[in-house]
């Protein structure tokens, strides 16, 4: 339960003076809530920018263009003449050094002589501009007098608003607010706040929304870091205690004695890379223990993740238990199948293919075999957690690609089995940020190293202006008996366009080179699709036109020849990617980039990337500098939940301290119980990252 004294700050937004339900249903969009938003949501409502009223001069040193709160003699009114609405309202109005003319349109002329007395002193603030020679303020921000002049905030914050809601209506809204905060006890480690200079958490939000000085809203500033610190502790909590509690969940200890492991890496046709066999000892050594393990393998297109999750399986089928690896598509748990039923067979491993396509009485023998033990290993997609699919013993789950796949379908496999093991592959590197962030609960093993004998790909950038010598290099390589993947642009949104721009370049290339060139595409039956990519792997075809089904995982190493069609509608993962698919055999590869000029800023940076580098993990940083952070995990899909606060280009270096921090309180008080354990409580709870906390007190 909520601790009550987080109440004030949980109730609802129409609690406060002035908003009824007519505003609450606007703060709803403004705060990006689908139920009643609460005064939380409005105080995590932070201000985007600021103005700064400090500046003071005499009239004669006003720099026209900047924002100024200048002292003035109200000298008279110069209404607009009737009938004439759309003519201004001017104020004259001076100092003893010059003159300035208030503008106003379409204001009611008694109004303004009210706000304006003749022969008054005012103090107005706004922006200045010169106009026929005079200095002027349209429509100054504040008008006030000496006493208004004592409460008026010198730097004013800036919020995103919505229409129907005013700044000014947010700043009232927000005084309210702010007077709710409730004194919290302090979760953060008093050391550290004052070795940063941080405040406390409320006088952290409110220097944010009534700042003093330019530093109190700046996303580097105190206030806010302190508030991104805490809501990255919150985060790296929550996972902290989620891992804590996978690995309690009794295990099993389920590594073998290593003959399996033996046979294989003796039947390779190549050594394993030093990193594999890095992340083949920690998987080894975890499936050894008796906790569960939750380990993610990370790694590049290419670096040989496959064969390390066949080594794994075959770490608990020698235990006599039973894997499963879960594919997100098709096409690439036949592939996986491809690769591993050959070796597996040579060594008496026993595996088995389950994708929506296995049916009737071969797929109840496949279940019947499953549940008797039969089969070792069982490798297919979503099918593997239908209901009626019973492992003996199930002892290990890897699932490929994961971010496709959501949390729930992980938790589905894994409750297959007795205290089930999961390995999780990346198709690619994920930034460094993001992992802590959204894989923070797991261990993390990377293969760093690409297999040995790689060629670098040559990658060029082409306007698509060039296609013809594009399409006379692609007849010369055919030629030379070399494969060629032709990629189609990605048309807008839409699934049916890039079918069609696919087909369409199939129909040319075909005219051109004939019965070497095929077709594979998105809306094709799976068998038709195995088939196609069966042609393209034994060199029945060797130009293969594809939407971008192609893109995870496809392996056939003969491949040299990359086209990728409007390469800038491609978002940098995914042409590294698709690149990925090249460079996997002994050839020299090429990858040309055709784009339509002229080119975007953000499509120029991600190509020259690309003609830079090909490292993974490198495209990963860049990949996240260029796009938001949702757009680099595929958005919501993940089902987690993204940061209020924290954003990941201001203090996504904080991560890494967060999770330290993190792994140290949670080693000495584990169940959150110490003074400071029920003050870490009252920091998960405020930032809704309490679920985890059920699962401590579960126990
Ligand atoms: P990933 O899944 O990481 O993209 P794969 O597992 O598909 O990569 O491996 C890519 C290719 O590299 C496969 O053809 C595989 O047989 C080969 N391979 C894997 N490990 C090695 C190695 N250590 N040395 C040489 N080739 C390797
Ligand atoms: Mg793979």
């Amino acid at each position: 339960m909520r601790p009550t004294l987080l109440d004030p700050l949980f109730a609802a937004i129409t609690t406060l003076p002035g908003i009824g339900p007519k505003l609450e249903k606007l703060y709803r969009r403004l705060l990006g809530r689908d139920d009643e938003p609460r005064i939380v949501d409005l105080l995590f409502h932070l201000p985007t920018g600021a103005i700064d009223r400090r500046a003071r001069p005499k009239l004669r040193e006003v720099e026209p263009g900047t924002v100024v709160t200048v002292k003035v003699t109200v000298d008279r009114h110069r209404p607009a003449p009737p009938g004439r609405d759309r003519a201004p309202h001017l104020i004259y109005a001076s100092d003893d050094t010059g003159d300035l003319v208030i503008t106003y349109f379409r204001a009611r002329k008694e109004y303004l002589e009210k706000l304006f007395p003749v022969g008054e002193t005012r103090y107005v603030s706004g922006l200045t501009a010169l106009y026929d020679g005079m200095l002027q303020m349209v429509h100054p921000d504040r008008v006030v007098d000496e006493k208004g002049l004592a409460v008026l905030p010198m730097i004013e914050p800036v919020y995103p608003l919505t229409e129907g809601i005013t700044a000014n209506m947010i700043v009232k809204a927000m005084d309210s607010a702010l007077s709710r905060i409730p004194v919290l006890p302090e979760w953060q480690d008093a050391a550290f706040l004052a070795k940063n200079g941080f405040p406390d958490f409320g006088t952290a939000l409110r220097k944010l929304h009534r700042p003093e000085a330019l530093d109190d809203i700046a996303p580097q500033g105190g206030a806010h870091t302190r508030l991104a610190y805490d809501e990255l502790l919150a985060s790296q909590l929550a996972l902290g205690l989620m891992r804590a509690h996978n690995r309690k969940r009794a295990g099993r200890a389920n590594a073998g004695d290593g003959h399996l492991r033996r046979a294989i890496i003796a039947a390779l046709p190549y050594s394993l890379t030093l990193s594999q066999h890095r992340a083949l000892d920690a998987i080894v050594a975890d499936l050894g223990k008796p906790e569960r393990m939750v380990r993610l393998l990370q790694g590049d297109v290419g670096s040989g993740k496959t064969v390390v999750a066949l080594l794994a399986a075959a770490a608990v089928i020698e235990a006599g238990r039973q894997a499963a690896l879960m594919a997100p598509t098709e096409i690439l748990a036949r592939q996986h199948f491809n690769t591993i039923a050959p070796l597996a067979a040579t060594v008496g491993i026993r595996a088995d293919l389950l994708t929506g396509r296995e049916r009737g009485k071969d797929r109840a023998v496949l279940l019947e075999r499953l549940e008797s033990g039969d089969v070792h290993f069982l490798v297919g997609t979503h099918a593997l957690f239908q209901d009626d699919v019973t492992f003996r013993d199930l002892a290990l789950a890897i699932v490929d690609e994961q971010h496709r796949f959501g949390v729930h379908q992980r938790l589905a496999l894994v409750n297959k089995g007795e205290a089930v093991d999961m390995l999780v592959t990346t198709a690619t590197p994920i930034p460094r940020t993001l992992v802590l962030t959204y894989f923070g609960d797991m261990d993390i093993s990377e293969l760093r190293e690409k297999p040995a004998g790689r060629l670098p790909v040559d990658t060029r950038t082409i306007p698509l202006e060039r296609l013809d010598e594009v399409v006379d290099a692609v007849g010369r390589a055919l030629k030379d008996g070399q494969r060629v993947y032709w990629v189609c642009p990605l048309v807008a949104e839409s699934e049916t366009g890039d079918l069609a721009a696919a087909e369409d370049r199939f129909k040319a290339l075909r005219k051109r080179f004939g019965r070497a060139v095929d077709l594979v595409h998105g809306q094709m039956r799976g068998s038709e699709k195995d088939e196609a990519m069966r042609r393209f792997s034994v060199g029945e075809s060797q130009l293969l036109v594809s939407t971008t089904v192609i893109e995870v995982g496809v392996d056939v190493p003969e491949a040299t020849v990359m086209v990728i069609e409007h390469a800038e509608r491609f978002g940098l993962a995914q042409l590294h990617q698709l690149r990925g698919r090249i460079g996997r055999g002994h050839g020299k590869s090429t990858c040309l980039l055709l784009y339509r000029a002229p080119l975007g800023e953000t499509a120029k940076a991600r190509l020259a990337i690309m003609r830079e580098t090909e490292d993974g993990f490198r495209i990963a940083e860049e990949d996240l500098k260029l796009r938001g952070e949702g757009d680099v995990l595929g958005t919501r899909q993940s089902g987690m939940p993204s940061f209020r606060i924290a954003s990941p280009e201001a203090h996504g270096h904080l991560l890494p301290a967060a999770r330290d921090d993190a792994r140290l309180i949670l080693s000495r008080d584990a169940t959150l119980a110490s003074e400071r354990g029920k003050a870490l409580r009252v920091l998960l709870y405020l930032f809704e990252r309490d679920d985890a906390i059920r699962l401590v007190d579960a126990g």
